[in-house]
């Protein structure tokens, strides 16, 4: 199905965004990096966020699968709030903690530095989480691991260690490690910034093929053309606010923010 055919949810009532956050605040010290964003991903949503070095993207993203706790606010995945709630020497409730190692395998992550284990294939990167998070047989895990490096174009690479392959390669890796967790939602942060500039396609490529796919997604990104073309939504974050929030066209053609202009003159 390509894209056009395929429509968010977001327009039909009743239906619940697969992960939603609600008045996300987050200190660091004194330093309050975002300072109440709210943000619905509906299923099959591809929402790219874009904003200036330092306006906040990452720890959002960050705070949406409980990298960092948020100082405030909800998250809600599929209808179901995300608890952190603490004992008094301000450890995480056993059951919350619980309940975050479970969020991580439904709202999975892609860094910008890909993460993998230096000292693991990649087959076994991927592996990794269906073996220990999912707890499947070995032959269960190699199965699903060979399939989505075969998904991500990595089939003959899956012995092959990060070190021994292209930035586009491990990236694609990391891709398939995300997958292989079957998450409902895969939060992307700046997949490409780490990449020389011939390897960025390969990965774009494949995030293309996510979001035909119908994959939920939500994209930190520099890459203008990817987010209009690819992207259903686009949230541009400033100073650790919501700055804009919209169609492609809305956001790119016709902002109506002047902070979201002289972004875009600075990057296009
Ligand atoms: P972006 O991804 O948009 O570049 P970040 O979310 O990484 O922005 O960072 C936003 C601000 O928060 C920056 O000023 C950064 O220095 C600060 N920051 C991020 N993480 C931490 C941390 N763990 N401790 C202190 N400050 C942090
Ligand atoms: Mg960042």
């Amino acid at each position: 199905m390509g894209l056009s055919q395929m429509q968010p949810n977001s327009q039909e009532p009743g239906i619940h965004p697969q992960l939603s956050a609600e008045g996300i605040y987050k200190s660091f010290g004194q330093f309050e990096v975002l300072k109440g964003i709210s943000l619905n991903a509906y299923k099959h949503d591809v929402i790219s966020i874009l904003g200036a070095s330092g306006s906040g993207k990452s720890t959002f993203l960050r705070c949406l699968n409980f990298l960092e706790c948020p100082s405030e606010g909800i998250v809600t995945l599929d209808g179901e709030r995300v608890r952190t709630r603490r004992n008094r020497a301000r450890q995480l409730e056993p059951s919350d903690r619980k309940q975050i190692e479970q969020l991580r395998t439904r709202v999975s992550m892609v860094f910008q530095s890909f993460n993998l284990w230096s000292h693991m294939t990649a087959l076994e990167n991927v592996m990794e989480a269906p073996l220990h998070v999912l707890r499947m047989s070995r032959s269960e895990a190699k199965d699903v691991a060979e399939q989505y490096l075969e998904r991500v174009g990595l089939a003959e690479r899956r012995n092959f260690y990060p070190a021994q392959m292209s930035g586009g390669q491990q990236q694609r890796a990391a891709i398939a490690r995300a997958l292989a967790v079957d998450p409902e939602v895969i939060l992307f942060d700046e997949p490409t910034s780490a990449l020389d500039p011939e390897l960025v396609g390969e990965v774009l490529k494949v995030m293309k093929g996510l979001a035909e796919e119908g994959r939920t997604m939500i994209v930190v990104t520099h890459e203008m053309a990817f987010a209009r073309e690819v992207s259903n939504r686009i949230v541009f974050l400033d100073q650790g606010l919501k700055e804009a929030e919209g169609s492609p066209e809305e956001v790119m053609l016709n902002p109506e923010s002047d902070r979201l202009r002289q972004f875009l003159a600075r990057t296009q």
